[in-house]
């Protein structure tokens, strides 16, 4: 059997409409195309990680509508064990309604809708999964109290615990010195530390920092640079594969499910790293959220095209 990954986290549906302009407050705007993707951070991550290769369990909520039903269908079909995905019959399942336009330009409105009624008594019914795992992956869109818990539960069994810290939120030390793996953005490094991330020594600066707080392992995402590692004190910079950048949405969510794969399947941190840099900048050659998470094969094939490269 696989080691199983079970990310705990948020899902959602995106409805978006591409028009020529984002409408002005009391604006109609005829015309445009509208299509509807699969979003939220914790679905990424879980969908990048079966994609991957990963055993995947996804603890997450939903509303009694067809949006959150057509969401774990499809999560079925990625092979992803959906038994501890539960239905809130008060809410509406998430929804972010986004309207972008001619130049790129977006404006987004998100209703979390059960996402943010997913509490610890939910998890509970998912406790043998947790302890079980190999690696636990979290991000910000769900209760933190809730993140909170799983932190708990993870320090308890000795669980390796990834926290993405997206959305951008700044965190108690006593949820901080729980993580193995925390793995912000620069945007959020500055949220957690006050420094703003304006090239690698402000990165480094900011990782000694969050390590100061009792996380394990700080990587910090630089975009186009690549990914910033800090651990047993010393630092390794990983340079992001060099490619055309066409949509950078989930370039984070991708990474973050590449890493759980690669750890779980026992590679070193750096290799691991390299993997998830990897596919993160596959991601970002194709338009889409979960649509543009690649697939094992197209990993490797360009692991092992740079090895014979240089
Ligand atoms: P987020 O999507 O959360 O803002 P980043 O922008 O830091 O996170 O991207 C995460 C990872 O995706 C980076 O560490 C890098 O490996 C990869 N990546 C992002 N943008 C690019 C790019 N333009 N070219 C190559 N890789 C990229």
């Amino acid at each position: 059997m696989k080691p199983s990954i079970v990310v705990v986290g948020s899902s959602n549906t995106d409805m978006v409409i591409k028009a020529r302009h984002i409408p002005a407050p009391g604006e109609t705007i005829l015309g445009g195309t509208f299509f509807m993707n699969q979003g939220g951070k914790g679905a990424n991550q879980a969908v990048a990680a079966a994609r991957l290769g990963g055993q995947v369990t996804f603890i997450s909520k939903i509303g009694t509508d067809i949006f959150g039903q057509q969401s774990v269908d499809l999560y079925k079909k990625e092979d992803i064990d959906t038994t501890h995905i539960s239905v809130d019959n008060k809410s509406q399942s998430g929804i972010a309604l986004i309207i972008v336009d001619d130049m790129g330009e977006n404006s987004i409105a998100v209703a979390p809708g059960a996402n943010s009624t997913l509490h610890i008594d939910d998890v509970t019914k998912a406790k043998k999964v947790l302890e079980h795992a190999s690696i636990v992956l979290m991000q910000l869109e769900i209760p933190l109290g809730t993140v909170e818990y799983v932190a708990g539960l993870a320090e308890i069994t000795d669980t390796m615990l990834i926290l993405n810290p997206a959305p951008a939120c700044a965190l108690p030390d006593s949820l901080l010195n729980k993580i193995s793996i925390i793995t912000p953005n620069e945007k959020e490094a500055e949220m957690l530390t006050g420094i703003v991330i304006t090239n690698v020594d402000a990165a480094k600066e900011a990782a000694t920092i969050i390590s100061g707080k009792g996380v394990k392992t700080v990587i910090i995402t630089l975009g186009a640079k690549g990914s910033l590692i800090y651990h047993n004190k010393s630092f390794s910079l990983v340079p992001a594969m060099q490619v055309k950048a066409i949509d950078t949405t989930a370039a984070g969510d991708v990474f973050n499910g590449a890493l759980a794969v690669a750890l779980s399947e026992g590679k070193e941190l750096r290799d691991a790293v390299v993997f998830a840099n990897t596919a993160a900048a596959i991601s970002v050659t194709k338009l889409g959220a979960q649509a543009s998470a690649p697939f094992r094969k197209e990993v490797e094939d360009q692991i092992n095209y740079s090895i014979i490269k240089t």
